[in-house]
């Protein structure tokens, strides 16, 4: 009792009443800051680079133009909570993530209303049995035949979620190949130089494509750590955010 009696005196006193309170700032001009609910929840396989993902999105949301709440909690993907939220990014996720009806209605609701949808690495990986999905995210996840360095090729630099990457870059990676090759229905953004492997055929590793009236972003990169720490990758997905989200 004299604790809390301590403590509420502690506390009215500390709280001086001639201090301002912090005064919010203004929006900037414009559009407000994209809001991002970012998914790492797994079914099946999980990546060891979930939390350096979740910490890279955070840092770069308290240095960028946008917010991240970074979860595992699949209740979220719900009609009313996604109104709080602009692009709905779905990162290393894998496997049948056991959705509703419903949850499945709101989430391509959501995008196909005019919102936006990032899938990241194994967000491909995820939810086969979803046709919806599989047309939100652009393909499904094949195999992986070479964890290596490879060469990456920026098919399409002015668009504006390839995050004015221009020149082609190498790194190691884990690169993706798809069940079907979704060019033709998705502009592509990034390929692998298929020679920096040697191998030959065409593979996608970055699209983007609109959903009804909202937008859809994929990259395979991602399953390394280091992928991303590196400012190229994290370039993409800042721009991939802005241009889902309308900005
Ligand atoms: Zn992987």
């Amino acid at each position: 009792m004299i604790l809390c009696v301590l403590l509420t005196f502690a506390c009215s006193s500390g709280g001086s009443t001639t201090e301002p309170a912090p005064v919010a700032q203004p929006p900037v001009a414009g559009r407000a800051a994209a809001r991002v609910l970012m998914l790492t929840a797994t079914a099946a396989f999980r990546h060891d680079s979930i939390p350096t993902a979740r910490q890279v999105m955070s840092a770069m949301a308290a240095s960028g133009t946008f917010s991240v709440n970074a979860t595992e909690d699949l209740s979220l993907i719900n009609a009313d909570t996604l109104r709080n939220y602009d692009v709905v990014m779905f990162a290393l996720t894998s496997g049948e993530l056991p959705f509703s009806a419903s949850q499945k209605n709101a989430l391509v609701d959501f995008v196909s209303s005019g919102h936006g949808f990032i899938g990241v690495h194994s967000a491909t990986d995820t939810l086969y049995e979803w046709p919806d999905y599989g047309r939100l995210v652009g393909a499904y996840f094949k195999e992986h035949p070479w964890t290596q360095q490879g060469s990456v090729v920026v098919e399409n630099p002015s668009h504006p979620a390839s995050g004015g990457v221009a020149e082609r870059f190498s790194l190691t990676e884990e690169f993706y190949t798809f069940q079907d090759n979704p060019r033709g229905r998705v502009d592509v953004l990034l390929r692998l130089d298929p020679a920096s492997v040697g191998a030959t055929g065409d593979y996608p590793l970055a699209w983007a494509h609109s959903f009804g009236a909202g937008r859809a972003y994929y990259n395979a990169l991602g399953h390394f750590p280091e992928t991303w720490r590196d400012a190229r990758f994290q370039r993409q997905l800042a721009s991939a955010v802005a241009w889902t989200s309308g900005r």
